[in-house]
């Protein structure tokens, strides 16, 4: 696996049956982790149709991780009925830390994004225009250039704390 592409499912606070055939990862506004139907290694090579479609045009060597809600978002103004919360967030912080951890995947814009960025990369895959995430509720300050960043600096803090825990 080379790559961490991390979304919201745009619909409510809990996953539902489609959103675990799409992610690896799903975790829900309590702060939950779901592991998806697909293991991330199904994406490897994903000519057989087994595996999860997360990220138009790039789902080979990508692993999905997934923020539960943010159905009906129209703006930051209008977040709708399941904004991303903080534990959630936090979760995804750790979970996202660990997986570069265990997959040996650096934390760097290149290897570790949000679908919005991949989507901005990529302008000629079906991830062009893709908002998730170019809002996280329980950090409103953040423009949505700097999301993924934000994102990545919090990876970072998690991978030196457990450098320093010794723990995986
Ligand atoms: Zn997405």
């Amino acid at each position: 696996m080379r790559r961490i592409i991390i979304h919201w499912t745009a619909g409510t606070g809990s996953p539902n049956a489609v959103d675990m055939r799409h992610y690896h990862y799903l975790i829900d506004s309590n702060g939950n982790v779901h592991k998806g139907l697909f293991n991330p290694e199904d994406n490897e090579n994903c000519l057989d149709g087994k595996y999860a479609q997360h990220t138009g045009g790039g789902n080979t060597g990508s692993i999905g991780v997934a923020l539960c809600g943010m159905c009906g978002y129209k703006s930051p103004k209008d977040t709708g009925a399941y904004p991303l919360t903080a534990v959630q967030c936090e979760k995804m912080f750790k979970l996202v830390s660990e997986l570069s951890k265990k997959y040996n995947i650096p934390i760097t814009s290149a290897s570790i994004m949000t679908h919005y960025e991949f989507g901005q990369k990529n302008p000629k895959t079906t991830s062009a225009g893709k908002i998730d995430i170019v809002y996280l509720p329980p950090f409103p300050g953040i423009p949505r250039d700097k999301i993924g960043d934000f994102i990545r600096a919090k990876v970072r803090w998690y991978s030196v704390m457990m450098q320093k825990d010794g723990k995986p």
